[in-house]
């Protein structure tokens, strides 16, 4: 782009030295016949066509706004996106999905983007009408909704008790069912900034085949957790896809939202699942308070049996920006080693496949 403006200055440069050179022929020629010299006219029209080209090539190359309410749908576009957008995240670290509230700013931020990307399947619940509303003018993206048209009806879960009927928005736990989203964050951004198109699909590739290691990386990880403790218990049921891609039981004590309170009944069912199962850990989510774990902690001594904290799961978020588990990957090597370890089994070797992963994170 640096050499199409310096051209074009440069013929803009040489068409009004030749006007400075000779005023009086030109304005001449303008008087007598109303028409530019030749010369003059060849030097516009090529100041036109070459301003047109630069405008073309300034409009490829112009960075997308992208607007993307969970961390975990803004990494994503960014790994397709690379510098053909601008993402911004509104929710982020520790911030719980279910009851994030747009701010006025957050309206106005959504409101100006050229592209909106959400989860959808009422993560985002009291965000739910601000993003109907916006998507009747600026193109929207509910990514779960999409990356669910492409499973069949089966792989898809649901709520129970109070949340029964509702689908179960977690999908992001199954690196497997999330990295199909890929391609579909490659496909829209595709339509809305073609001049990126070959920059998308190269790194929607390699993006996919670093998801596919990390999956495999998952599933020999999890397998070597002994079988009688194969169970995941957290303050919601943020883990279910994740508990039937890697073979875990799950038992969230609020369910598949957090718009409800836990009842005491709930903190007891948890701590009975606890003595039956025997699973020496429990742990805690980074957009949760610990309150109920740490009930159902003191409730399972109470009746003297031992259980620890295993540590805090990203559940509905992902960590801080500028550490691996401000990105999808570092997450989930998070989440996955956190339970393995504390629930008696051990990670497999980290795969060479996601050095790129790594360096992209560190330049961030
Ligand atoms: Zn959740």
């Amino acid at each position: 782009m640096m050499s199409v403006c310096r051209s074009l200055d440069f013929v803009m440069a040489k068409s009004l030295s030749a006007q400075q050179m000779d005023p009086e022929t030109s304005d001449r020629a303008l008087r007598s016949s109303g028409r530019l010299p030749l010369g003059a006219l060849l030097a516009l029209a090529l100041v036109l066509a070459i301003s047109l080209s630069h405008l073309a090539v300034a409009q490829q190359d112009a960075v997308l706004d992208v607007v993307a309410t969970t961390g975990m749908v803004g990494d994503i576009v960014r790994e397709v996106a690379g510098p053909c957008a601008q993402v911004t995240v509104l929710m982020g670290p520790g911030i719980d999905p279910h009851l994030y509230r747009a701010s006025a700013g957050d309206v106005d931020r959504l409101a100006r983007a050229e592209l909106i990307v959400f989860n959808g399947f009422d993560l985002e619940g009291q965000l739910g009408a601000v993003l109907a509303r916006l998507g009747q003018r600026v193109p929207t993206l509910a990514l779960a909704e999409r990356i669910a048209d492409e499973l069949d009806g089966d792989a898809l879960l649901e709520g129970e008790d109070q949340y029964a009927g509702r689908t179960d928005p977690h999908l992001w736990g199954a690196v497997e069912l999330w990295a199909l989203g890929v391609g579909v964050v490659e496909e829209v951004l595709s339509e809305l900034q073609p001049g990126c198109a070959d920059g998308f699909a190269e790194r929607a590739n390699t993006y996919a085949s670093e998801l596919g290691a990390l999956h495999e990386w998952a599933l020999e990880s999890a397998a070597s957790v002994p079988a009688a403790w194969r169970t995941i218990v957290s303050p919601h049921d943020a883990f279910a896809y994740f508990g039937i891609a890697y073979g875990f039981a799950v038992a969230g004590i609020e369910g598949i939202s957090t718009e409800s309170e836990a009842s005491i009944a709930d903190i007891r069912e948890t701590a009975d699942l606890v003595m039956e199962t025997g699973v020496p850990a429990i742990f805690v989510e980074t957009t949760i308070s610990p309150r109920t774990i740490e009930a159902v902690l003191a409730a399972v001594r109470d009746r003297g049996a031992e259980v620890v904290i295993g540590g805090e799961l990203f559940g509905d978020a992902m960590g801080e920006a500028g550490t691996p588990e401000g990105t999808y990957v570092g997450m989930v090597r998070h989440n996955v080693e956190t339970v393995i370890t504390s629930l008696g089994g051990r990670s497999a070797p980290w795969p060479e496949a996601l050095d790129g992963w790594a360096r992209r994170w560190s330049e961030r």
